[in-house]
């Protein structure tokens, strides 16, 4: 949820902006700009996803009316967390495989190699 709320998380545009993603592109779609509010308003992939959402809070899936669906009612914060969930780990398990992947751009790597010189560290 607060990566959807914040925009600082498995986006595009935010990977892009801190180094780790070479174009703001969406993997999910077609769009060359992928943002919290690409992801929750427009991203053909996350259709099913929106559409319970949608179903449960309303047709207005704006970052201000999820709040206030959010902090409305308890069904209303369930069906934000509940799309926020399943997009968010659908999108960062896409991310782990693109950056386990032998032949990723190096700057999708970092990550992994920070992990790894941290676990590294501890031992
Ligand atoms: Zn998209």
């Amino acid at each position: 949820m607060v990566q959807v709320l914040t925009g600082h998380g498995c986006f595009g545009k935010y990977l892009h902006r801190i180094g780790r993603e070479r174009t703001t592109a969406c993997h999910h779609c077609d769009d060359p700009v992928d943002t919290a509010e690409h992801t929750l308003e427009v991203c053909t992939a996350w259709a099913p996803q929106r559409a319970r959402l949608q179903a449960a809070i309303g047709l207005d899936i704006t970052l201000p009316a999820m709040i206030k669906a959010m902090v409305g009612s308890k069904p209303g914060w369930d069906a934000v967390k509940a799309f926020c969930e399943a997009v968010i780990a659908t999108k960062e398990a896409a991310e782990r495989e693109r950056e386990e992947d032998p032949s990723a751009d190096p700057i999708r790597r970092k990550r992994v190699g920070q992990r790894r010189r941290a676990f590294a560290r501890r031992l």
